[in-house]
């Protein structure tokens, strides 16, 4: 069966991707969000948003992510939490790969933000595919009946080793944080093969051929090795998230995505919003502004509208 032809695929799902979900969808088109987590984009980190034009009370950034959700949904966007693994840009209909199916569009608007990081444990980079992973979806069923561990205390990272736990042996999640940024009774935490080592950083990633160890260091500059066969990192940085993008939108130095001030990446039929472009500000507004216009931009490119001017009277 052909899979479904969306007009929009919306790769992220932070104030960038939902406000151009919202657009999109009151312009009539058929919308679909791919979202790898609420908590893990920028706007999900940030405990307390108060300068959002047209917020009267200050909220936390996932209680104002919701609403920007919620009212993209309720105008007709279609909402799905998956990890983009993958694109096809060549073609006029583009493809978008996650670990559970392939999403097919006229369309794309990248907005998956600046959270990643460059490598900057001893040995992530060289043995990055040898053992070291960005991804439990994609990579958990390689370690099957294997021990790995998960660096990381965000909610991103729990969740991960969560996914772990259901193929992996034994799961050490190790935290550089002495607090996790979860509910203490989380129930990946109550899981019989989860080893949790909090306020702990991991110095070095040690091997042969493939992942062998880890060394860590506690507060009190303690030192251990544990085995392990992989290494999930979730820690966050402010690099843009582009390692799915394995084709030629043009990127600047520091590896943001470059666009016009229409948000036309230099693919035709593909548009990038928030914090992964080469946007100077990187705050909400700046992203949800980014998101609109990317929205109209794709609706010109589906309807081969010429350059128009948008206004209020015009637009949805
Ligand atoms: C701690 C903190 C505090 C902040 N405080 C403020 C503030 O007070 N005011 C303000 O205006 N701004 C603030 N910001 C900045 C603001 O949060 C960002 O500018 C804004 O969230 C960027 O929106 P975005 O949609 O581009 O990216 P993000 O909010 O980062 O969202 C990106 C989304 O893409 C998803 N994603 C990533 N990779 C993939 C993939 N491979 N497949 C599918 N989905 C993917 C993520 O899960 C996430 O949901 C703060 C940021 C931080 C980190």
């Amino acid at each position: 069966m052909e899979p479904e032809l969306y007009d929009v695929l919306i790769i992220g799902g932070g104030p960038a991707g939902l406000t151009a979900a919202q657009y999109a969808a009151r312009a009539g088109l058929k919308a679909v969000v791919i979202d790898k987590s609420p908590s893990a984009g920028a706007l999900g980190f940030a405990s307390r948003i108060e300068n959002y034009p047209g917020l009267e009370t200050a909220l936390s950034g996932r209680e104002l992510l919701d609403i920007f959700r919620r009212q993209a949904v309720n105008f007709g966007a279609k909402y799905v939490e998956a990890q983009v693994v993958g694109v096809n840009l060549s073609g006029n209909v583009k493809e978008v790969f996650t670990m559970e199916g392939t999403y097919s569009g006229k369309t794309i608007i990248v907005a998956t933000g600046a959270m990643g990081r460059k490598p900057t444990i001893r040995g992530e980079a060289e043995f990055l595919g040898k053992g070291v992973s960005y991804c439990a979806v994609c990579d958990a069923a390689f370690f099957r009946d294997k021990t790995v561990c998960v660096i990381g205390g965000s909610e991103e990272a729990v969740k991960e080793a969560g996914h772990l736990l259901r193929n992996c042996r034994e799961v050490y999640l190790i935290s550089p944080s002495k607090k996790l940024g979860i509910e203490p009774d989380h129930p990946v935490l109550k899981a019989p093969n989860l080893r949790l080592i909090e306020g702990t950083t991991v110095t070095a990633i040690l091997g042969g051929e493939a992942v062998e160890r880890v060394r860590i260091v506690d507060s009190e500059k303690r030192e251990d090795e544990i085995e392990v066969s992989g290494v999930f990192v979730y820690l966050h940085g402010s690099k843009p998230i582009i390692d799915f993008l394995t084709e030629a939108v043009e990127l600047s130095d520091s590896d943001c995505i470059v666009t016009n001030r229409m948000m036309e990446t230099s693919i035709p039929g593909v548009f990038s919003a928030g914090d992964v472009t080469c946007v100077e500000v990187r705050q909400v507004v700046v992203a949800a502004a980014n998101g609109a216009v990317a929205a109209l931009s794709a609706e010109k490119f589906i309807t081969h509208k010429k350059r128009r001017k948008y206004d209020w009277g015009k637009v949805g």
